[in-house]
């Protein structure tokens, strides 16, 4: 779950080469850019991430006309989500660094993906963790701690999540982010090519990955039909390592997501991560989404930070990808 609204500490605050308005800013990991002179060094802000849609019968927010906040670059500065003073909070002065104020505000989260998936059967299985990543700029501290470990970088695709696996009776069950679907579902039919597959491992074993192509989140990749690339690889109870799902995925004939780096030295620097992302993507003539990140030797930590089953792992998105779609 993204924080979408929440008081934060303002930094790194500069004049931009050029600019005589405006002035570029640091928030958690994200670059912003405020009005000249209307914040200091270690103010608290209210800070809206991209993605949030403000009420515009609040008059603070009128301006934003409930438009979603999106990536901008405004004079070479990519700027990442928009700074409020904190007080235009009541009782400003009871919130600190960190508090979330995304329900105070009446904020609300623009979910461009389709929702309105067909075929429905049910609500995603409770005891299998929704796919899910975290965002590198709200990771800062998690990097410091974690600097230096052995990583796997892979492509991050923009499709839709696809969950599936072959039960005990080699019935195929298929899942979309957030819902089981039925037999008749695109998804069910996508996840049915890799049925004969899924026979060559172990039975349960649960296929989490991006189905992309025709048809999804515009194919920006410019496939002729729909594939899955997969991510996750997972027992009833955790997942697998890397190395045993990358065998697993072999034997099942599943595609991995593109894997750019199997030996990464973890940087803690957010902004060299970023660097890192961009670029064309392996599967088409367009920049790459992003890049996902995981130890390659799984690392659970306690989970203020939403990770999918406690997983130390996170995305860190292309913002020329953000501005070449407008998102
Ligand atoms: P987002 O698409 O911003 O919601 O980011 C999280 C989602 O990225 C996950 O739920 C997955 O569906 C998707 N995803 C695409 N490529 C990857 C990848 N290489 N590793 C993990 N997740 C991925
Ligand atoms: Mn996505």
């Amino acid at each position: 779950m993204r924080k979408l609204v929440s008081v934060q500490k303002i930094k790194n605050i500069q004049d931009i080469q050029g600019a005589d308005k405006i002035q570029q800013a640091k928030v958690l990991g994200y670059h912003v850019v405020i009005k000249k002179g209307e914040f200091n060094d270690g103010d608290l802000v209210v800070y809206c991430e991209t993605d949030t849609i403000l009420p515009k019968d609040n008059p603070l927010f009128a301006f934003l006309e409930e438009k979603p906040i999106k990536t901008r670059k405004m004079r070479g500065v990519v700027a990442q989500g928009i700074c409020f003073p904190v007080n235009i909070l009541e009782n400003y002065q009871q919130y600190k660094e960190g508090d979330i104020v995304t329900d105070l505000v009446n904020a609300k989260k623009y979910e461009p993906d389709f929702n309105n998936i067909n075929n429905v059967e049910g609500d995603f299985p409770n005891w299998i963790p929704k796919t899910d990543e975290t965002r590198v700029q709200d990771l800062e501290g998690v990097l410091k701690k974690y600097k230096n470990t052995e990583c796997v970088i892979t492509e991050k695709l923009d499709g839709s999540s696809i969950t599936f696996w072959l039960d005990d009776n080699d019935e195929l069950h298929v899942c979309s982010r957030n819902r089981i679907v039925d037999n008749n579902s695109c998804f069910y039919k996508i996840a049915s090519q890799y049925k004969e597959g899924l026979k060559n491992i172990p039975r349960n074993i649960i296929i989490q990955g991006e189905l992309v192509g025709t048809k999804i989140q515009s194919n920006k990749y410019k496939l002729n039909c729909k594939e899955i690339f997969a991510f996750n690889v997972r027992g009833f109870g955790d997942y697998f390592s890397f190395k045993q799902s990358v065998g697993l995925l072999k034997l099942a004939n599943i595609p991995t997501v593109p894997i750019l780096n199997n030996s990464y030295y973890l940087s803690d620097d957010v902004d060299e991560l970023v660097q890192m992302s961009k670029g064309q993507s392996t599967l088409g003539n367009t920049p790459k989404e992003g890049i996902v990140i995981r130890p390659k030797r799984d690392i659970y930590v306690n989970n203020n930070y939403s990770f999918a089953d406690g997983r130390l792992s996170f995305k860190v998105i292309n913002p020329d990808f953000l501005l070449k779609y407008h998102l």
